[in-house]
């Protein structure tokens, strides 16, 4: 019997498993197509912050990002490429956020070079932006990284049964403690109020004579260049959904938007695409991420209707499924957000620390009861 079952190889799930295996826990990971095979695997994973005026989503992923970065530095020095970053305003209302942001953000700013901005369309340079030191991740690399030290298995589960005080999955493997973090894949658990979205991406790997040393945001995302070969992306595209939609998604499309968004920023010579990437970004309809255990709608309606119906339920009185967690809902955070949450979620599971209840799934809970 394992201590904890992750189901799920994405970032979230192999940085569950990292901070299990780092308490000496007894972890196995399970993924249907592989460590890195979902959205994880399709990230430029890019680490910075949110530049935006304020709300609980941009705290939180300023925090993140502050641990993130030294937690990667400090662990998977070798995976993470520290590279200052250049954001640039996309408009006036954007150049009006980045300068609010740059009076009242506690991080350290520098001042972009003259070489850098040299490269820039004249457009994008006469836009506002913020340069700070930040970093891209080799995604697949780091999912490997922080899951080597749990036992791996390649199979979709599809039966979760709680038996005697043990989970089962698959009628095979035995857990004490269950961490769904499937990403914007199937519910293995049916709640009605647990609703994930996945909005699709695509990013290419190009070859290209323009040689960048910086990682540039502006209506996408621009890697530094390494051996000839940068990264653009990502698209954000709401209509295309791979189990949705009936006709397949047209990557020549996509291609095109990105080299487009890409030519406004700095002009990119004799392009060749080499690699395509896609997958699904999770999110939820608040922004926020979920993290923590799953409330029982049906069980807790019976026992306590009226604690749920008040103006701020008390979460703790709600009935949950026994060691069983989630960790999802990212968007395009997830490599910035990841260590710092599983690193919660940990907590949590082993010493009862309490997650926030912005990002608790009962939150989601209680809404639903309230419209009900
Ligand atoms: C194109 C693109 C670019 C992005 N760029 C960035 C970026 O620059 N920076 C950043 O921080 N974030 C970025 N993101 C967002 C980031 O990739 C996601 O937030 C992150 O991958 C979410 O990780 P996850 O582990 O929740 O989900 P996923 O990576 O999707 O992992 C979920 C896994 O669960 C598995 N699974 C699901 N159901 C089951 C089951 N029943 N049994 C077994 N396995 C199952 C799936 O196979 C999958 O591998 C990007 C996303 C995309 C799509």
């Amino acid at each position: 019997m394992y201590d904890i079952a992750v189901i799920g190889a994405g970032i979230n799930g192999c940085s569950v498993a990292h901070e299990f295996t780092s308490a000496k826990k007894n972890v196995v990971i399970f993924d249907m197509d592989g460590v890195a095979s979902g959205g994880s695997g399709a990230a430029g994973a890019f680490i910075s912050p949110k530049f935006s005026k304020s709300g609980a989503l941009k705290e939180l992923i300023h925090d993140a990002f502050v641990y993130s970065m030294e937690f990667y530095e400090e662990k998977f020095s070798h995976l993470l490429q520290k590279v200052p970053l250049l954001h640039i305003a996309q408009d006036m209302k954007d150049s009006e956020t980045l300068s609010y942001y740059k009076q009242n953000t506690v991080l350290e700013l520098n001042i972009p070079p003259e070489e850098l901005l040299e490269q820039l369309t004249p457009h994008a340079r006469s836009q506002e932006n913020v340069y700070i030191d930040a970093g891209v991740i080799n995604a697949e690399a780091m999912c490997n990284g922080l899951c080597k030290d749990a036992k791996f298995i390649k199979e979709k589960i599809n039966s979760l049964v709680y038996d005697e005080g043990v989970w089962i999955l698959n009628e095979i493997y035995s857990a004490k403690e269950v961490v769904l973090a499937t990403g914007a894949y199937k519910a293995l658990i049916k709640e009605p109020y647990i609703n994930i979205r996945g909005v699709w991406g695509h990013r290419i790997d190009i070859k290209t004579a323009t040689q960048n040393k910086y990682s540039i945001h502006q209506y996408l995302s621009i890697s530094p260049s390494k051996n000839g070969i940068l990264a653009l992306g990502a698209t954000h595209n709401v209509h295309y959904h791979p189990q949705k939609n009936k006709e397949p998604y047209d990557v020549n499309e996509g291609r095109a938007e990105l080299l487009e968004k890409a030519s406004r920023t700095m002009e990119l010579k004799d392009i060749e695409v080499i690699k395509d990437y896609t997958g699904l970004r999770s999110g939820s309809f608040d922004y926020l991420p979920l993290v923590g255990g799953l409330v029982l709608s049906h069980e807790t309606m019976e026992c306590c209707e009226k604690k749920v119906r008040v103006k701020k339920p008390d979460f703790s009185e709600f009935a949950y499924y026994p060691n069983l967690y989630m960790i999802n809902g990212n968007g395009g955070y997830g490599f910035v957000l990841a260590p710092y949450l599983a690193k919660k979620l940990c907590e949590y599971i082993l010493s009862g620390k309490k997650i926030d209840d912005r990002l608790s799934p009962a939150r989601f809970f209680a809404r639903w009861a309230k419209k009900k």
